[in-house]
């Protein structure tokens, strides 16, 4: 869907009925009341916690981000210790989520507010916007879930709640531009400005638990009477999935090393970090590539299936000595040894730390 351009919302509104405006507030706000589900973020919305996890939420399942969110904070409590922090140290902690590029972004955004703002977020959603990597969806969700500023949140499952409501489609409201100014504009008529910050998740929790989208839950939903489409929507096709097959070495070796006052044996695993002018995952850590993607059923350690956006990466994980590694695999600027205990704390590939995990050599 096209960008929404704010401006041009408030000059095309769509009509308006201001009882049924008021029917969805109330029955959407009591539904949310009762069913909201108890997410970490929510218990103590303040806006830095709000940021992270509205920032983490893009592009990544919950389930996965509840976990890290609490660790992320735990880790950087505040805005100034995030800023603070290396940026290896964000991206360990990043890892699991995907999408490096936020992690580096929310970084490079705290370290502006800890020299410009005495780590303090702003408070409206115009000022917001101005800071790096803050668009106008994360800045309307921090000022209104933080602040109750009455701005609306319009994301994927808002937009589709929106044109199911309405009965607007691709092809039947315009070109997708003017179909973006109706979505945008309804969603900030619809907010209600006594509790915006609940309205927002009550649309955006619809989205994602009743108004799915295929198969809506219809006979549930606490907006049927004002819905014009109750399941009879189209549905867009999903996208087609790409298949790739690699492979990756996994090389250990046993080396006498000083822990503390006594020698003892430490198992290292070898790693190659990504170039920074990589497009995808720069600066990170991953397994060694190798060149071949076929690997005989003898060194085969483990298959694993990774996918990445529109890409299902079918992946053999196969043993590789060390005398053997410079033959098999693809060349690398910076190929390290690395004591196990040591990777937990890098910032690795989702699919290294997969691996090394299924592998038992990292616990979390
Ligand atoms: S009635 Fe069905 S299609 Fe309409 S908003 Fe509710 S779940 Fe979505």
């Amino acid at each position: 869907m096209a960008k929404v351009d704010r401006e041009s919302a408030k000059r095309d509104p769509a009509p308006r009925d201001p009882a049924k405006i008021a029917r969805i507030r109330r029955k959407l706000l009591d539904w949310y009341t009762i069913n909201r589900r108890d997410l970490p973020w929510r218990r103590d919305p303040n806006p830095y916690a709000v940021w992270v996890s509205e920032i983490m939420l893009q592009q990544t399942r919950v389930a996965v981000v509840i976990d890290r969110f609490q660790s992320f904070l735990v880790r950087f409590p505040t805005v100034i210790a995030l800023a603070l922090a290396p940026e290896q140290d964000v991206l360990a902690e990043w890892s699991g989520l995907g999408y490096y590029r936020r992690a580096r972004m929310v970084h490079k955004a705290a370290q502006f507010l800890a020299a410009n703002n005495e780590g303090n977020l702003p408070i409206t959603s115009a000022e917001l916007r101005t800071l790096p990597g803050i668009g106008p969806y994360t800045a309307a969700a921090i000022a209104s879930i933080a602040h109750h500023e009455a701005v609306a949140v319009v994301d994927g499952n808002v937009e589709r709640v929106v044109c199911r409501l309405e009965g607007w489609e691709h092809g039947n409201s315009g070109s997708a531009a003017a179909l973006a100014r109706k979505i945008e504009s309804q969603a900030q008529a619809l907010v209600d400005p006594a509790r915006p910050g609940d309205f927002n998740q009550a649309v955006m929790e619809l989205g994602a638990t009743v108004c799915t989208p295929r198969n809506p839950q219809c006979i549930v939903c606490p907006l049927v009477a004002d819905c014009k489409t109750r399941g009879e929507h189209k549905t867009a096709p999903r996208p087609r999935m790409l298949s790739r097959e690699v492979a990756f070495a996994l090389c250990l070796r046993d080396r006498q090393a000083k822990v503390g006052l006594r020698r003892q044996t430490v198992c290292e695993v070898l790693l190659d970090q990504r170039p920074e002018s990589q497009s995808v995952m720069p600066g990170l850590w991953e397994l060694p590539a190798l060149k071949e993607a076929a690997v005989p059923n003898e060194d085969l350690r483990m298959t694993v299936r990774h996918a990445i956006m529109q890409v299902n990466y079918y992946v053999r994980i196969r043993n590789v000595h060390e005398g053997d590694i410079d033959t098999l695999a693809v060349p690398s600027a910076t190929r390290r040894w690395v004591p196990r205990a040591e990777a937990a704390a890098m910032p690795l590939t989702g699919l290294a730390r997969k691996v090394l995990m299924r592998a038992h050599l990292l616990s979390s």
